[in-house]
């Protein structure tokens, strides 16, 4: 990971922004509205611990836009959560629900915390009282939370049964990412990860390369993580590495095998929040390396399934010459120049708006069933996932082709114009 103190995601994300503009020609009253969010709820969330005491969190809900549809964004609970990545990522939440072709906004949420030092009883606190915080500003019909870092479909759970308490009814379309039992979808777990999947199958399919004689190599074992290098190596795909928090010490860590990682022997040595215990990882005969060691691995594909920022100018010149795509799983996970310097060496970079959108649109699919109290099996979900995913990601595809522009640009362009045409059809602009 990048130490590069100077990294502001919103600055980033702006910039980004005004870039795609320009090359579309936006007029300027459609990018004063577009460039910042449209509200901004900072909270100060008080928590009664076990010791009794009462701590207060710091904690944000910010809608960037909600012109076609209901905002939608993740919550995260990260201890060094800052306003402005929440910022950074609803403008981001905007943009990716406005690929997929699904009729929500954009949002986002957190609260600065560490789950790891909390009991199972105070996360639940902290749950219910960011969702006390919020309450008048969310619901299904305004702004609708789902799983990000840190976040289970427990704690999901938890801030629905503490919306319906205060709303005196069942709204089980508050939330997404819930528990079954809850009102959650099958398939929500999997959906991030198998929807990356999906994706690279087609970017495969587009390049005539087989599957089963790609190897990769990936940052993160949680939700994302788990789920893609379980499909990838269903489809022939051979794992090398994984990065990930390392359980015993909380620092990154990389553990690999150069014929591949067995996926159940990972989960077997994993916690619940996707650290892998490197120890034990050595005790079974693999290799260990620090953080940026998943980077250097001489494999086709690079997937990035942790956290933001980790591929920078101060890291990108490591990736090895054979790698020829880098999906992006987490949000951000690359800075513009990095990228910059990856297209230069013709790498095919498959952006975060469409790879990992597999969630959103998962979480879309939930809004729907929960609204109906209609629920689909796992296979309905996962081939209208498949479905979804599939056309979007050929539509960009084909765009970039015709327009001659980074997958990125072509789906920031496709998206910026869906949503200013939703406002110009609302008279905002
Ligand atoms: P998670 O909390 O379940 O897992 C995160 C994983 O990243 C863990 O294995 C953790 O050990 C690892 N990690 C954290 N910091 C690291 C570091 N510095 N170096 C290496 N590994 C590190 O989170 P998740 O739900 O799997 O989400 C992963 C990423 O995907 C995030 O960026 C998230 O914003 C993005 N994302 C998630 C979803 C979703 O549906 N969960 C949807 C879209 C995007």
């Amino acid at each position: 990971m990048s130490n590069e103190s100077s990294f502001n995601p919103y600055a980033v994300a702006q910039e980004q922004f005004d870039r795609i503009a320009d090359l579309m020609g936006l007029d300027p009253t459609a990018r004063k509205l577009l460039r910042s969010p449209a509200h901004e709820h900072h909270l100060a969330i008080p928590v009664r611990l076990d010791t009794g005491v009462i701590e207060v969190f710091d904690g944000f809900r910010i809608q960037h836009n909600d012109a076609r549809g209901p905002a939608w964004g993740g919550v995260r609970f990260h201890p060094q959560e800052t306003v402005d990545t929440v910022r950074a990522l609803a403008m981001g939440a905007t943009w990716k629900t406005a690929v997929a072709d699904i009729p929500l906004g954009g949002s986002m949420g957190g609260v600065v915390c560490d789950p790891h030092n909390r009991s199972p009883a105070e996360q639940e606190r902290v749950c219910r009282s960011w969702v006390r915080r919020v309450a008048r500003t969310i619901g299904p019909m305004r702004d609708v939370p789902s799983p990000d870092i840190m976040v289970s479909s427990q704690h999901m759970t938890w801030m629905l049964d503490e919306y319906e308490a205060i709303a005196g009814e069942h709204a089980p379309g508050a939330v997404t990412g819930k528990t079954i039992g809850a009102g959650g979808s099958a398939g929500r777990a999997e959906a991030t990860g198998y929807g990356l999947v999906y994706i690279l199958r087609e970017v495969l399919k587009e390049r005539e390369i087989d599957p089963a004689t790609t190897t990769a190599s990936v940052q993160g074992f949680g939700l994302v993580g788990r789920h893609l290098i379980e499909l990838y190596t269903q489809i022939g795909g051979t794992v090398c590495c994984v990065s990930a928090l390392d359980s015993a010490t909380g620092q990154p860590c990389s553990v690999w095998k150069n014929d591949g990682v067995d996926i159940e022997e990972l989960q077997s040595i994993s916690d619940r929040l996707g650290g892998i215990d490197s120890g034990r990882a050595a005790d079974l005969g693999y290799e260990i390396g620090d953080g940026d060691a998943w980077l250097v691995r001489e494999v086709d594909i690079l997937i990035t399934a942790a956290l933001e920022h980790q591929i920078t100018t101060e890291n990108v010149g490591l990736i090895a010459d054979r790698v020829s795509i880098v999906l992006e799983g987490a949000n951000s996970p690359m800075s513009p120049e990095a990228e910059a310097q990856l297209l230069e060496r013709e790498v095919w970079v498959i952006p975060d708006l469409v790879a990992n959108a597999g969630g959103v649109v998962c979480s879309y699919f939930e809004q729907v069933q929960s609204s109906m109290n209609y629920y689909w099996t796992l296979s309905e979900v996962l081939s209208k996932l498949d479905l979804k995913l599939t056309s979007a990601y050929l539509e960009i595809s084909q765009f970039s082709a015709v327009k001659k522009l980074s997958m990125r640009d072509a789906a920031m362009v496709l998206a910026v114009d869906r949503v200013a045409r939703g406002c110009r059809e609302r008279g905002w602009l």
